[in-house]
């Protein structure tokens, strides 16, 4: 492992802001990983992790070391006649363990293709899409702590997800890193079609993982950007979860909002789509000091001119102001910042 000073990371994060990191190195082993962090002890300095950076938003200097999890391999630890239990390396793709796991008949996976980012990251904020979370097919995580090095464990339970949301997010934040996730799929299909955009591309016949899957990928290519080409760190905020008294008085005043039950032990509530309040407050397709709301997904915000992190945050308070004042709801931020 080679710890690298003063290391450009405009290339490592799909906003493409520029930041550079005080020191980097890459990990692929959990040797290595453990060396990373006792030569921050030694020094006192602080430790961030970056997968894919698909999902963060860098500031322009970072102190300490940044470790980027590359640890390898996919490995079926148990089978059965209905389903497979596998543990999958921190550092692989998502989508590349998705076409794997679809070409091995190991079904589940297909609604979050082409999510972009790493295996390790995918049980940070819990990724979905197309009615689907990751959280369903978890039987474990692995990882490391910070403080002490240890290798622990985690059940799905101990992981507390929820909607973009678990654990590593909260309490093991800078605390804990992911080195590898064992999953468990269904070797039987199970098609999970309800979302309309979803629906509309499968149109008529049988139902197969493989059509889902190539559905999934048309829907996202039409909506989404890619950030190869434009800069982008997909949704920037999350739906909101409002009481059920807030959203009764916003669904009278407009009718054709849409929302979606969230109700849990907690009490009764509803997921507004917080496109649709960003959309409603005027900020579709609009451009302010260089940062773009995409025309076609308005939760996604773009950079093309590759500015920093702070010009994207006044756009995304600017927004998130509007929207408050306009429906009374405060939308928070889904991707993490590192280096403040
Ligand atoms: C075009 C586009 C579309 C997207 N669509 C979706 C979507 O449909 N659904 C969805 O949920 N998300 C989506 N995302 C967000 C993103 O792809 C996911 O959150 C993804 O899991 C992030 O992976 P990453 O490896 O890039 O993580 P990074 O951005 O590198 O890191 C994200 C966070 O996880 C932490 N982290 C990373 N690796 C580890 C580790 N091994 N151990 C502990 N902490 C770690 C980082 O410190 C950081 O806080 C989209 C992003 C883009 C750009």
């Amino acid at each position: 492992m080679q710890i690298q000073r003063d290391v450009d990371l405009q290339s490592c994060n799909t906003l493409a802001v520029p930041s550079r990191a005080e020191f980097f190195c890459s990990v692929t082993t959990i040797d290595d990983l453990r060396e990373a962090l006792s030569w921050v002890q030694k020094r006192q300095l602080p430790l961030h992790l970056l997968g894919g950076g698909s999902n963060v938003v860098l500031d322009p200097e970072i102190p300490g070391l940044m470790v980027r999890m590359d640890i390898r391999g996919r490995e079926v630890v148990s089978q059965a006649h209905d389903h497979v239990v596998v543990r999958i390396g921190a550092g692989e793709n998502w989508h590349q363990l998705v076409e794997w796991a679809l070409s091995n008949g190991f079904y589940g996976l297909e609604n979050l293709a082409l999510i972009p980012g790493t295996v390790g990251a995918a049980p940070v904020q819990n990724i979905g899409a197309y009615g689907v979370e990751v959280s369903r097919f978890i039987e474990r995580v692995d990882g490391v702590t910070i403080s002490e090095g240890e290798e622990i464990s985690l059940r799905a339970e101990e992981c507390e997800f929820a909607y973009r949301d678990s654990v590593f997010k909260n309490r093991l934040r800078s605390r804990f890193v992911i080195t590898a996730v064992v999953l468990r799929l269904s070797r039987r299909f199970q098609a999970h079609t309800s979302y309309p955009a979803l629906q509309d591309v499968l149109g008529e016949g049988p139902v197969t993982a493989e059509r889902i899957f190539n559905a999934v990928c048309q829907v996202r290519r039409s909506k989404l950007p890619d950030p190869e080409t434009i800069p982008n760190c997909g949704s920037f905020f999350k739906n909101p979860i409002v009481p059920w008294d807030l959203y009764e008085a916003l669904a009278e005043r407009y009718p054709g909002m849409p929302s979606y039950d969230a109700s849990s032990n907690i009490g009764p509530a509803r997921k507004l789509a917080a496109a649709w309040l960003i959309d409603q407050a005027g900020w579709k397709g609009k451009a302010v000091h260089g940062i773009k709301i995409h025309q076609h997904q308005a939760l996604v915000l773009t950079n093309p001119s590759r500015l920093p992190a702070d010009v994207v945050l006044d756009v995304a308070s600017m927004i998130q102001m509007e929207v408050k004042a306009k429906f009374g709801v405060l939308l928070e931020m889904e991707p993490q910042r590192i280096g403040s």
